[in-house]
Parts: C-alpha cells; structure tokens; sequence
C-alpha cells in the first residue's frame, strides 16, 4: 500500500492512475479500523481498480472538543489492517495540510442540517460537508463508499454533491454488527463492560421496531421502543425516530422508505444506531 500524507504527492499520483484509465473507489474514515470499515473497502474493491483510504480525524466536525482528545488514532493498526484488506493506497494527511488556519465554511443543506444528530451535535455536519468537500475534490474518486451506520450522513453528502455539482457516485453500505448486535464503532472501545452490555438496548430496540413494525401504529411503536430504552440503566436517550428515509421527517401511515434511528449516551459514549424497516 502506498502512503501519502500530502495533497500534491497524492493528487500526482492519482493522475498518473487516472491516465491509465483506472477507477478510483474512495472510503473516508477517521480511523480505529473496525470491521465496518474494511467492508467498505471491500465493497469498493469489488467494483473499482484502486482503492483509497483515507484516515483523517477532521477537527471541524466535533462539537465537543474532549471527544476529539479522546478520540482513537492507533495508526500503526490501522496500516496493518488496511494492508491486509488489500488497500491501495492511504491518504492521512496532518490537519494542516487540509485547513490553511480557520476557514469560514457554509453549505445550505437545509433541513438535514438541524433534524436529528443536527439538533444534538450543532454544527456537525458542517464540518463532515467541509471536509468531504475537500476530500472528493483532492481525490476525484469516481465512486465514494459511506456506511448506513451514519445515515443521516449520507444523506447530507448526497445533498451536498449535488449541490456542488460533484461527478461521484455514492455507495451505502450495511452496517456490521458485533454478534450480539451491537453496531461497530470506533467509539465502542470506551464502553465499560457494563456499557457494553447496557448499548445491546439499542439494537434490540431497533430489532424489535423493524421485526413487528405496522405502518399504522407508528407512534405507538415510537412510544414502546422509547420505553424499553429507558428501562436500561446507564442510557440516556437523546432520540428514537421512525423517518422517512429520504427527508428525515417523521414518517407517516404513507411513507415509503421508512428507517428509525436512534442515538444515546451509554456511560460517556455516545452512540448511533439505525435500521431500515422498508426501502
Ligand atoms: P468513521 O471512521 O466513523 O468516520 O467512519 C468511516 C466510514 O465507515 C463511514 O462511512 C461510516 O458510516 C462507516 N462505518 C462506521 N461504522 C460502520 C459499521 N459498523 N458498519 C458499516 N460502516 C460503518
């Protein structure tokens, strides 16, 4: 795997791949390598030459400045699973290189922008828009994968490449779970065991929404997942929403593509979760 850590060696480089007539399959992370991620790779693997990688923990998104402190970064490990999973090339570059000092940055989103995590993490996606703004234009990949793990976040960086007149094709990829149910994360490993054990309450949550779920009794639905997550020592709901999977919007008796997603705080960690109930 070739390693870059500056624009201009890698926008050289894939130059030269792109007048060879290769595609380019690009997976942004922020690092902590799990399984979920190296789905996306390879998911894009399978349908393009080169697969770029990037690690990079993008200080704009944060709205909590101790959870970007705290936030992984076992970079060594990260090298040795990208390698195993057959990635071409990594791009982690130093902040510096992707902020010339403090930018001013505003993309109308919309509604997007405020719905969900927006309420709960202002200024987020902001910040995800910004840097995947500046990634796809330094990498131009012909296909992007993002997971369903962080589904309002596809769908703003839909909006955004469509706003921005961007020539790249998204993939969503499902979430991978651990066994029990619990989505992967990079997160997980600042859950006590007991944490751990209490966040499997989303998940079944989720489970239990999608396996009974009757379009017309979403409230009531709501209501019950609501229930079963508060009876859980040690989570803090923020939200469980049944959306429309194109707006976010509350979804209603007629709604076609329905997902519910939740979000809570176990312990200190905040975690997200989701599930598509039609499509
Ligand atoms: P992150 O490093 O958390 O920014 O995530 C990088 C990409 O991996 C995003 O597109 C995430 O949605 C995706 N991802 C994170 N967790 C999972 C998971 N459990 N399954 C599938 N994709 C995931």
């Amino acid at each position: 795997m070739k390693i870059f850590t500056t624009n201009a060696e890698l926008q050289q480089y894939l130059q030269e791949l792109r007048n060879e007539n290769q595609t380019l399959g690009f997976v942004p992370t922020m690092g902590a390598l799990h399984a979920g991620h190296l789905s996306l790779i390879k998911q894009a693997r399978e349908s393009n030459n080169i697969v770029i990688c990037s690690i990079f923990v993008n200080p704009t998104q944060f709205t909590d400045p101790a959870d970007l402190e705290k936030y992984p970064r076992p970079i060594t490990e990260d090298i040795k699973k990208l390698n195993a999973a057959e990635c071409d090339i990594l791009f982690n570059p130093p902040v510096t290189e992707m902020y010339a000092g403090h930018e001013h940055w505003h993309l109308d989103i919309g509604e997007l922008e405020h719905l969900l995590e927006g309420k709960f993490r202002p200024g987020h996606y902001q910040g995800v828009t910004q840097v995947v703004y500046k990634l796809f234009n330094i990498v131009k990949p012909d296909m992007a994968f993002f997971g369903q793990k962080d589904y309002q976040q596809v769908l703003v960086i839909r909006k955004m490449a469509e706003l921005m007149h961007m020539p790249v094709k998204l993939v969503m990829c499902p979430i991978e779970r651990e066994p029990d149910g619990l989505a992967m994360s990079s997160r997980n490993i600042h859950l006590s065991p007991d944490d751990r054990q209490h966040a499997l309450v989303l998940s079944k949550a989720l489970f239990l929404l999608k396996d009974n779920f009757n379009r017309y009794a979403i409230r009531q639905f709501q209501a019950e997942a609501i229930a079963l997550i508060d009876s859980e020592p040690g989570v803090e709901l923020e939200y469980l929403e049944i959306a429309d999977g194109e707006t976010l919007r509350p979804a209603n008796g007629n709604t076609k593509h329905i997902v519910a997603l939740v979000a809570a705080k176990v312990g200190h960690t905040r975690l997200i979760d989701n599930v598509i109930i039609s499509s």
